[in-house]
């Protein structure tokens, strides 16, 4: 697999996913993912993406201000 956006290699890695939602915010940390080694871009496979989209709602019913999870964990939960 090559970059969307630069065609530079990707390489399987676990990153953070943050998201601002203006109010608050959102880290799963550990997210199987694919980072370009040029530069940088971060991409996550369909199957991944939709579970990252599952665990947003989710945290969203018990949210305080920052919540942090571990992907795996959340996948419990999600
Ligand atoms: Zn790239």
């Amino acid at each position: 697999m090559e970059c969307f956006y630069c065609k530079g290699k990707l390489e399987d890695k676990l990153t953070n996913f943050t998201v601002d939602l203006g109010t608050s915010v959102i880290i799963v940390k550990g997210v199987p993912s694919q980072v370009c080694m040029q530069c940088g871009e971060v991409s996550y496979s369909d199957e991944v993406a939709q579970k990252l989209e599952k665990i947003v709602e989710k945290m969203k019913e018990v949210m305080t201000e920052i919540a942090v999870v571990q992907y795996e964990d959340a996948l419990k939960v999600a």
